[in-house]
């Protein structure tokens, strides 16, 4: 049956009487959220609420159509579920989104959201991640988080210097895209916001890069189920070529994630040698430059219309010579490429510069020579801290501020109260 039509009234359907447990969930308030669900989670969610097995498949295309295509925010609009279902469903759960605590528009229309997860546990304040907007004229690009904090040390990224808190779930991570459309308007009917350029584009968030927070491919299940619900045609429905995974090389999960994911990849490469690239990126210590370009030579379904693209981060005096540059040319050979070349952004603290102008300029026209055309990436939202490798949260401050309060005597819930987070 299609979902836009009518549901059969739940006649039949056992009256779900209410358990002091659910009583007692419902007045603190801590029903779970059904937003950013996969369709089997989902479907456990409807059948613990007693939800027949008959019903389940189309009850789960309902309420996907619902959060995923019309970004309702309230049981009682989904007038094609019946009224008693609507009720159990708003008694037992909820149509919540992650917080966003605050937003930053850049001059050039990129926006940041700071964004705070649902606490896990009683202690847990809520893990605070962020996304970034980036606007263009024909399209709109979101970069999203998958993990809290990095297990890896690059040393020119900022998230690389804050401890891993933890990973996202997948419903975490496919709710950065429903909020991102909540805040622009991006549903049928919906009002664009007027404050900041938005593409003039069917729809505002057209694009999905996996270069926020985190390395993706520690983090595989969560990724690979998450990008489920974006390209499901009855989910968030976008095409898996307009999604891009990021990796620093993690190159089994390369692998796999040809096989599971299959969405765009880019790899952070940074520098044509081993010693060098061992100091920028201290995972290549486990899997070298040789065999990370084998694994992406095998990644599956590369031709000239569909190329991993290259990251290479520009850094004055560090991997920008000319030297550099023909030998990242020479590595590349074979492998259907496209070349990203990052004006490096600086942060607080950081050690490195971004290489003049006139040294890009020079890497790029050897590039481009050999084939590969406008490789340099304008840096968006740089007055924002918003550009690639500056996104850090203070997650991890809170946490050892919350440590700090607990040896010194004062209970954790004390710290929250205690509004933590204006460090
Ligand atoms: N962990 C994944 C995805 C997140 S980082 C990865 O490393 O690929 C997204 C991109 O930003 C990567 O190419 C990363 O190397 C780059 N990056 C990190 N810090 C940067 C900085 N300060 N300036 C420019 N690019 C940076
Ligand atoms: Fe982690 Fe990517 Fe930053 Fe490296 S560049 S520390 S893998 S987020």
């Amino acid at each position: 049956m299609s979902i836009a039509e009518s549901a059969p009234a739940r006649a039949d359907a056992p009256f779900v009487e209410k358990t002091p447990e659910m009583i007692a969930a419902t007045l603190r308030g801590d029903q779970p959220s059904l937003v950013g669900l996969t369709r089997s989670q989902l479907k456990d969610a409807l059948a613990s609420i007693g939800v027949p097995e008959r019903e389940l498949k189309m009850r789960v295309s309902q309420l996907w159509h619902w959060i995923y295509h019309r970004g309702a925010r309230d049981f009682a609009d989904m007038l094609n579920v019946s009224k008693h279902l609507r009720a159990d469903l708003a008694t037992r759960f909820t149509l919540n989104r992650p917080e966003v605590v605050s937003e930053q528009i850049s001059v050039d229309g990129t926006r940041k959201w700071l964004i705070r997860m649902q606490p896990v546990g009683p202690h847990d304040k809520g893990a605070e991640i962020e996304a970034v907007y980036i606007p263009e004229s024909d399209r709109g690009t979101l970069c999203v988080s998958s993990q809290v904090g990095c297990t890896l040390t690059c040393s020119f990224c900022h998230t690389g210097t804050q401890r891993l808190v933890r990973n996202l779930t997948a419903a975490e991570i496919a709710a950065q895209i429903v909020v991102a459309r909540d805040r622009l308007g991006d549903w049928p009917g919906a009002a664009r916001p007027t404050d900041g350029l938005v593409p003039d584009a069917d729809r505002a968030v057209s694009n999905i890069v996996l270069m926020g927070m985190g390395e993706p491919l520690y983090n595989f299940e969560n990724v690979r189920d998450a990008m489920e619900v974006v390209t499901n045609g009855e989910g968030l429905s976008l095409s898996r070529r307009r999604i891009t995974l990021s990796t620093s090389g993690v190159v089994p999960n390369i692998v796999r994630a040809g096989e599971e994911i299959n969405s765009m990849l880019a790899i952070s490469l940074h520098a044509v040698r081993d010693d060098l690239r061992n100091t920028l990126v201290p995972l290549n210590k486990k899997y070298p430059i040789k065999e990370l370009l084998e694994a992406c030579r095998n990644y599956p379904g590369l031709s000239n219309a569909r190329r991993i693209t290259f990251e290479y981060v520009m850094l004055k005096g560090v991997n920008d010579s000319d030297a550099d540059a023909r030998e990242l040319v020479r590595l590349l050979k074979g492998i259907p490429a496209k070349i990203n070349l990052i004006p490096f952004n600086p942060w607080p603290g950081t050690k490195y510069e971004c290489s003049d102008w006139d040294r890009i300029e020079a890497f790029s026209e050897i590039v481009f020579r050999a084939g590969y055309a406008s490789p340099v990436r304008t840096p968006r939202g740089r007055d924002i801290l918003a550009a690639c490798g500056q996104l850090k949260s203070e997650t991890e401050k809170l946490r050892a501020r919350a440590r700090l309060m607990l040896e010194t005597g004062i209970g954790a819930e004390g710290v929250y109260a205690a509004g933590a987070g204006e460090e």
